[in-house]
């Protein structure tokens, strides 16, 4: 007996030893310490006149092409082209598909690796139904209560305006970036990016150009959205998830629905989407996942940091966590979700003819054939037939070891000096997967604080941009380019 309890007692002792020696060595991967304190960068009211005149130029981009109103887009480059004519004098500028943008500003080295700010300038359309809840007008633009209101603040004309104020004061200081830039804006991010973003990526293949790194919208300064993080949180997107929608069809005999056949097709059809949504995959962390870990860890408050140090042995734990809201659970797998039904037209007959669609968001170490293998192997039922509907391969995951990422991260420390940051994997999709074979480096980040209520104003009511993160936001830009080398 007291040799057990002996043995007990070493062990406890090594394991205690082992936890210690893992959190101690679990070094911050943070440029400089978070201080905690903001910076109070003054309010410069013509750029905030700007982006409220950006707002009122309703550039919606909707589903049906035909409806798009080319009148706007054309009064968007108008009007950039009369604020920022510095920028326009000096930046080499050239027109993609009537309604995108592109600017190239040569720099010093013309050796080294260009690099792409990239930004759209599309904005999804209102809810006939939601209008009247907006507190201002959605393309009013009206500034008020410390906020510019309206479509596209946060998505993505906040980032656009942000990138063509910061050219303006350097242009105004005679500035020369140390490398070349692109800044490219796509005009149809909102319905795939077909005509702007991949029309741009194929101008820059036919130049066999490539990129030492490319910036897009999607990560934020997140505040209050990291579980149990007091410090803000500027999430940069390294990763996105993939999609593809397979369409499940059955055709058996149809009839009256007096005598039916012991299995219609609707049976046949519910049993395999019933199927689908049983047998989720097992759930793992992928590459991206894991270096989210390692960047929050070290900033965790105990006991927390001692749990992420040792995932080795906690890793079930912060798993169960995860799985516990619908976002940390769909970083954990890729996702199935049955959206669209096509079934019967009438009570009394049995259908012949029925579909489902199942939409899919694949983790970055899967590809859509591997899905579809899977649940065609799933299901096993020659009687279903699988169609492949829309496919976006999810993106390569960007190191954190880069170049670009450690200047992101260096531009954060400066403008954002009270934030932490972090990769993350982004479960929606960005224009930027049409530029992924130009470049290695791909970063998702709008450098704009928000909390989970401003995320929710996004394609959603009252989106706004608060103005002092609207002069941070300007102020990374600046900052980036001149830290550029
Ligand atoms: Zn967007």
């Amino acid at each position: 007996m007291k040799k057990l309890l002996l043995t007990l007692l070493l062990l406890l002792v090594v394991l205690a030893a082992i936890l210690f020696f893992k959190t101690s060595s679990f070094k911050t991967k943070q440029i400089t310490a978070a201080d905690g304190k903001r910076i109070d960068f003054p309010i410069d009211e013509t750029a905030v006149k700007h982006l409220s005149e950006a707002v009122k130029i309703n550039t919606v981009s909707f589903d049906d092409t035909a409806v798009v109103n080319q009148l706007a887009f054309d009064s968007f480059f108008i009007f950039l082209k009369t604020e920022y004519a510095s920028v326009f004098e000096n930046l080499e500028d050239t027109i993609i598909n009537k309604r995108s943008l592109l600017l190239k500003w040569k720099g010093k080295n013309e050796t080294a690796k260009p690099v792409i700010l990239y930004a759209h300038l599309d904005v999804v359309p209102i809810e006939e139904t939601t209008k009247e809840k907006w507190t201002h007008a959605p393309f009013s633009g009206e500034v008020a209560d410390g906020f510019i209101w309206g479509r596209g603040t946060l998505d993505d004309k906040g980032s656009l305006i942000s990138i063509f104020e910061a050219l303006k004061k350097l242009q105004a200081n005679h500035f020369t970036p140390a490398r070349t830039i692109y800044f490219a804006f796509g005009s149809d991010e909102e319905i795939g990016g077909n005509k702007g973003a991949a029309a741009i990526a194929e101008y820059f293949r036919q130049q066999k150009a490539t990129f030492e790194f490319y910036i897009d919208e999607g990560g934020m300064v997140s505040n209050g959205m990291v579980p149990n993080m007091t410090r803000p949180v500027a999430l940069i997107g390294t990763a996105e998830k993939g999609y593809v929608t397979l369409e499940l069809s059955v055709n058996l005999k149809g009839g009256h629905s007096s005598h039916p056949a012991k299995e219609t097709a609707l049976d046949v059809l519910v049993s395999a989407v019933k199927k689908i949504h049983d047998n989720p995959e097992e759930r793992r962390t992928v590459e991206t996942v894991n270096e989210f870990m390692n960047f929050i860890g070290p900033e965790m408050p105990q006991p927390l940091k001692t749990v992420f140090a040792n995932r080795w042995l906690f890793k079930p734990l912060i798993l169960n966590e995860y799985e516990k809201s619908g976002e940390g659970a769909a970083l954990l797998r890729t996702t199935s979700v049955a959206t669209v039904m096509n079934t019967g037209v009438k009570e009394n007959v049995i259908p012949s003819l029925v579909s489902a669609k199942i939409n899919f968001r694949i983790l970055p170490d899967e590809t859509s054939k591997k899905v579809t293998d899977r649940i065609t192997q799933l299901i096993n039922d020659e009687r279903v037939k699988i169609n492949i509907g829309e496919v976006y391969e999810p993106s390569h995951q960007s190191r954190t070891d880069t170049y670009g990422f450690n200047l992101l991260q260096r531009t954060c420390a400066e403008v954002f000096p009270d934030a932490i940051v972090a990769p993350f994997l982004m479960l929606g999709s960005t224009d930027s997967k049409h530029f992924q074979d130009l470049t290695d480096n791909t970063y998702r980040f709008f450098p704009v604080r928000m909390n989970s209520e401003l995320v929710g104003t996004i394609h959603g009511i009252d989106e706004r941009i608060g103005v002092k993160d609207y002069m941070e936001s300007i102020a990374f830009y600046e900052s980036l380019l001149k830290g550029l080398e």
